[in-house]
Order: structure tokens, then C-alpha cells, then sequence
């Protein structure tokens, strides 16, 4: 279906994978405005297809697969595509957003969106040229490696002359064909890692796909979009976060900070301080690996790090595997840590889950609860434990399925760290309370991202009170609506680092700063009053350039009101969808290391106050008790519909 809207291809359509049909979705142009692209459009269309009984490995399962809108229009950061899924770690809805150049290429191929359904016959790679799609036998892939996948599918994708055609790809390893509950899909060096995608894609019997096409991205005004994307690289460049700090060392750089406010997560969240991290750091990091700063296509801010591993140039880890890898298994070395990153990249799982899911076992082995001969600080046989995990030998079998089916089958629930059966990141959520928030109610499980990542007003951009309560609900709300919509719009949500005033992080100890810092813990209630009346605020704002670009690019209207109200709906469409598989407040969980137990023994307040947060934050939302959006919220949101 054309679109009005620059911006879009016009076309969503769904494969069968089953009986290799290619049918048009119906997509309106209604549904562009309410619901604009990426997460947000995957979101509706799992609502409109699920009925809450299907399984995730299952052929009534879809992989949606969305671009954004901005995608190809040459937007800061804009090179992005989500995979949506029913996850098979969570048994409910998981996205999962990523780089790399395939969203670029869907979209040249004349596609906003791809759905998957049914399951390949055999082991099987689908071949996209744009609108002709042909699946390939994939004998000769299954069973390797993502880097050595995309190689061989870098041969098959040369033309007579021996000149490699332009094309996008996507690949599952063999933790995705093993069905490693957390395995991931491997885009180039990108990975779309949460929520378990490519055990999906494995059952499937989808080993990968390829996309090229030669059709042109519409902009309604291109004049007017290319002056405002140079002015706003200029404003990501000179601002401290954005400009500096990640172009610099990248999400590494946030250890050190991590560390000294008592964040960072460390011997499987017993504490938030390691006392190596400098071993561990992003300094260390950039000083003795880091090779050359690399970033996603239309990215001026490169964040990602190429290290050496065995002579060779690979993607380095994020701040995330270094705490989870280092402190959190009591390990201060760098080396193995860049090693065992590659490692899991190349057998196609996730990080985060497959790091914390070993330090669960570690501690589980320390207590007596399970006897499987890990132990902290004990490092020798790291790359054979991931190994064994991808192919579910031996032990690795029992750590595929990730810590909360191992803390109901061994005890010690209240160290296995996940919300919803998905691991946290490093962030350690008892030094920054809202945060501990933005886990528990995040929609795909313990995600720092979807949940507001709210760290970076309590410790790492600003300096906000990180125990109070207050206004914290409020904030999380806000920033998971903004989020909400810079990943629909198919931007990375690190351009929203730049939404506070540069000088606010420059100057810790400014006059201004301090006061904001002070101030924040009582807006809560003016937050609340932006939430509510947000469609009113017709303005833009000068640090938040993503609304104007709507006009430019798209030829939609955008002010940032309508981009908080078009967030808000995104967030409640995905609740809805996981509402359908039970998700109610009783989902809506930290274990209890901590909500229960302070970090520091002589601070009371140092644990998640997650109730209280929970009581707020659902009031904020339009939420009944039991965190389900009321028929006022649906109808507020013209989701009138689901009511
Ligand atoms: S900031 Fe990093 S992850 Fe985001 S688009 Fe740029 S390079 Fe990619």
C-alpha cells in the first residue's frame, strides 16, 4: 500500500516460510502516524496476529522484522531495524534492535517491514532481491559459526567479475540452530542479542538472509533534510556524551563512573564495585586493545570498538560484558574478556544473558546448590563452557536455558538475576533506584533500554539523588516514551544522550547543575503533567532535534508533544501484546537480592523500594493495580479498539 509519507517504501509483506508465499500485509497510512515504524509497528502487528496461545517455537510464531521511517534518509544514527518475536527465554513479546546494514537494504528492496511465519522444510537461507525472495538449501552453512556464515555468504554473493555485490545479511550461529534460549542473530559485526531471536530463527530452520535491492528511500524535502541533519551531527559532536565520551571509548567509558558511584555489579550483584574495574575499563580498554572506533552506517558517533583477537580485528565488547565478564565473575582480565565476547558473537548468543547466566551458576556452585565445578575467579575453561553452551553439551546444556529455569530447578531464586526470565545488564539497580524500576516493568524482561535507562540521571550524566523514590517513576515513564519513539522512528537511542544540556554534564559541580540535580526528586509531579497533557506541548525543543526532521524527511507533522504521546502508545501496544501471555504486575519483578537486601548493610536504602516505585509508576501510566493499561489509557491513545 503507497504512502502519503516520504520516508516509507510503502510495503509490508509476509513470507511463509512454510510454502515460500509472499503476501502483502495491509499497512495504512493511519497506522504510520499511531504507530510510525520499528518496535512500535512489529508491536501492532504481534497484537493483531497473536491470540495468547501461541508457543515460540512454533510455526504460528512471526519474526517481524521492521525498519524506521528515517532509515536511508540519512538521519543521524538511522541505519537501525528491529526483530520482533515471541522469545522463547520470556515466553512473551521480545525486540530486539540492531545495526548493521540489513535494514538499509530491506529498505532499497522497496520493504518496510518482512514477516516471517511457518518454518522452513529443511535447513534453509532466504534469498532477497528486491521482490524476488528465494530460499536456498543450507546444508553447507548449518552448523557454522555467524562470522564464518556471512563469509560464505559473501561468496555466494559475488558477481562474475569477482566483485562483491552490496547487499545486507543476517545469520544465526550455532547457539540459534541449538536453541540456546538467549541465542542471538549476528548482523556484519552487529547483533540483534536479546530475547533469544535466533533460537527462533534455528527451530525455523532459518539459517539466514540476505537482501540487496536498487530502489531509492523517499524524502519529501531534501533541501531542508540535509541542512538539518549537518546541524544536528554538529550538535551529537559537541556535546560531551555523545561527541566525546562514546566516539572515545565507546560504552566502555562507563565503567569507571560506574564504579565510582557503587553501580557497578560485581560477583554476580553481591556488590556494585570491583575492586580491578580499572583492569576492566574503557580507559584500559582504548589504551592496550582498542584498534580503531568503528560505527553503524549515517552514525557520527561511532561508538563501537575494534580490538585484536588472535591477529585479528574484531568488534570489542560493550560496557555491559565488560562489567558482566569482569567484575561479575571476579575476572581482571581484559584479554579473555575481548576473547570470550568474539567467541559468543561468533556462536550467536547474547552477552549479557549468557555472562549473568554463568555467574548465577558460579554462585549457585558456591552455595552447594548445584555442584558443577564453576567458580569465581576461576577462568581456564571459560571458552569451552561457551562452547559446550551453543552446542547444549554437558553442562552447557543446562546453562542454554538461561538463570531463572535454573534458580526453579537447582534454588537460589533470589540470585538469579532477570526480570521476566531475561538477565539485567551491568547496571546495578540498588545504587540507582529507578533504574531498578525501569528493569522490573520493562516490557521484553531485565533491559536497561526499555526500561528508561534512568542511571544516566542518577549517577552517569547527572547526579541525581539515585536512592529517593521520588519522581522517578515520572522520569522513567518520560524517557521510555522518548526511547519508545527514536527506536520506531529507527534511530539509535544513544542520539538521545544528547538531550541534556552539554554544559549540565561538563560542569558536575556547576551552580545550574547542582540546582537541577537538587530540583529533580520534586518534579515528579510537572513530569506527570507533561505526560498527561503531551499532545498540548506543539513545540520542538532545541536539544532534541528527532522532531523536526518528521516535516523534513517524511512530510509528517511532529512536535514533541505527539513524540512523547506516540512513544506512550508504543509502550502500551507492547504491553497489550504481552498481556495476551499473562503479563500482569505479579511479572513486574527484581529478585530479591535486590529489592530485599541493601547493597551497603549500614544503608538501609540502598535496595529497590520496588513496590512503592511500582504503585507510582503505574498510576503515571494509566495502569489498573494489577499494571494493565485501563480503557481511559486505550482510548487516550486511540487504541480504542483493544478496549
Ligand atoms: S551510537 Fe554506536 S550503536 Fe548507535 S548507531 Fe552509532 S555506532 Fe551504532
Amino acid at each position: 500500500m503507497e504512502s502519503k509519507y516520504s520516508g516509507y517504501m510503502g510495503r509490508v509483506v509476509m513470507y511463509d516460510l512454510s510454502t515460500q508465499t509472499l503476501t502483502d500485509y495491509p499497512w495504512s497510512d493511519r497506522e504510520r502516524e499511531l504507530f510510525i515504524g520499528g518496535k512500535t509497528m512489529a508491536s501492532k502487528i504481534m497484537l493483531d496476529n497473536f491470540t495468547g496461545q501461541e508457543k515460540p517455537f512454533s510455526e504460528e510464531n512471526l519474526i517481524v522484522i521492521t525498519t524506521g521511517p528515517l532509515t536511508g534518509t540519512g538521519a543521524p544514527s538511522s541505519s537501525r531495524f528491529n526483530i520482533s518475536t515471541l522469545s522463547p527465554q520470556t515466553l512473551i513479546t521480545t525486540s530486539s534492535n540492531c545495526g548493521g546494514r540489513f535494514g538499509w537494504y530491506l529498505k532499497k528492496a522497496g520493504f518496510d517491514a518482512l514477516i516471517l511465519k511457518g518454518k522452513c522444510p529443511e535447513h534453509s537461507w532466504l534469498e532477497i532481491n528486491n521482490d524476488k525472495f528465494v530460499m536456498h538449501n543450507a546444508d553447507d552453512l548449518w552448523g557454522l559459526k555467524t562470522g564464518e556464515t556471512q563469509e560464505a555468504l559473501q561468496e555466494k554473493h559475488k558477481m562474475p567479475n569477482g566483485k562483491l555485490m552490496k547487499y545486507g545479511q543476517l545469520a544465526i550461529g550455532p547457539a540459534g540452530e541449538n536453541q540456546v534460549l538467549y541465542a542471538s542473530v549476528i548482523s556484519d559485526e552487529r547483533a540483534s542479542g536479546r530475547g533469544g531471536v535466533g533460537a527462533v530463527f534455528g527451530w525455523k530452520n532459518l539459517k539466514a538472509i540476505t537482501v540487496r535491492g536498487n530502489k531509492t528511500v523517499p524524502v519529501k524535502d531534501p533541501e531542508k533534510t540535509k541542512q538539518w541533519i549537518i546541524k544536528w551531527d554538529k550538535y551529537i559532536k559537541s556535546h560531551p556524551l555523545t561527541g566525546n565520551q562514546l566516539p572515545r571509548l565507546g560504552t566502555a567509558g562507563l565503567v569507571s563512573s560506574m564504579q565510582m558511584r557503587g553501580m557497578l555489579s560485581s560477583k554476580n550483584y553481591n556488590y556494585g564495585k570491583y575492586e580491578h574495574f580499572d583492569k576492566v575499563n574503557g580507559e584500559t580498554l582504548a589504551e592496550d586493545f582498542n584498534i580503531v572506533n568503528k560505527g553503524c552506517l549515517t552514525c557520527p558517533m561511532k561508538c563501537a570498538r575494534t580490538v585484536e583477537v588472535n591477529g585479528k580485528p574484531v568488534k570489542g565488547p560493550e560496557l555491559e560484558t565488560l562489567g558482566l565478564l569482569g567484575g561479575g565473575i571476579l575476572n581482571p582480565n581484559l584479554a579473555d574478556i575481548l576473547k570470550w565476547n568474539y567467541e559468543i558473537d561468533e556462536l550467536g548468543m547474547d552477552t549479557i544473558s549468557a555472562s549473568s547466566t554463568l555467574a548465577y551458576a558460579m554462585e549457585a556452585n558456591e552455595k552447594g546448590l548445584w555442584k558443577n565445578g564453576l567458580e569465581f575467579g576461576k577462568t581456564d575453561n571459560i571458552s569451552q563452557i561457551w562452547d559446550d553452551v551453543a552446542h547444549r553439551r554437558g553442562i552447557g546444556a543446562e546453562l542454554a536455558d538461561g538463570s531463572k529455569r535454573l534458580s526453579e530447578k537447582y534454588g537460589g531464586k533470589e540470585f538469579a538475576i532477570h526480570s521476566k526470565g531475561m538477565e539485567l545488564a551491568a547496571y546495578e539497580p540498588r545504587r540507582a533506584v529507578g533504574q531498578g524500576l525501569g528493569y522490573a516493568v520493562s516490557n521484553r524482561g531485565g533491559c536497561h533500554l526499555n526500561g528508561g535507562y534512568l542511571v544516566i540521571v542518577e549517577g552517569l550524566g547527572l547526579y541525581t539523588n539515585p536512592l529517593t523514590h521520588h519522581a522517578k517513576a515520572d522520569f522513567t515513564m518520560l524517557f521510555q516514551n522518548l526511547m519508545e519513539t527514536i527506536s520506531a522512528s529507527g534511530q539509535c537511542l544513544f542520539t538521545s544522550y544528547a538531550f541534556f544540556p552539554g554544559f549540565l554534564i561538563t560542569r558536575p559541580n556547576g551552580v545550574i547543575t547542582t540546582i537541577a540535580n537538587k530540583a529533580i526528586p520534586f518534579i515528579g509531579g510537572v513530569l506527570r503533567l507533561i505526560n498527561r497533557v503531551s499532545p498540548a506541548l506543539a513545540l520542538h525543543l532545541p536539544v532534541f532535534h528527532h522532531t523536526k526532521i518528521f516535516s523534513y524527511a517524511l512530510g509528517m507533522p511532529m512536535t514533541f508533544g505527539k513524540y512523547i504521546r506516540t512513544g506512550e502508545r508504543s509502550y502500551n501496544v507492547e504491553r497489550l501484546v504481552n498481556s495476551k501471555f499473562g503479563v500482569n504486575a505479579s511479572w513486574d519483578t527484581l529478585p530479591k537480592r535486590l529489592t530485599d537486601t541493601p547493597q551497603d548493610p549500614n544503608n538501609p536504602k540502598t535496595k529497590v523500594p520496588l513496590e512503592t516505585l511500582k504503585k507510582t509508576y503505574y498510576k503515571a501510566r494509566g495502569w489498573d493495580q494489577n499494571g494493565l493499561p485501563t480503557k481511559h489509557t486505550l482510548r487516550k491513545l486511540g487504541l480504542g479498539e483493544y478496549c
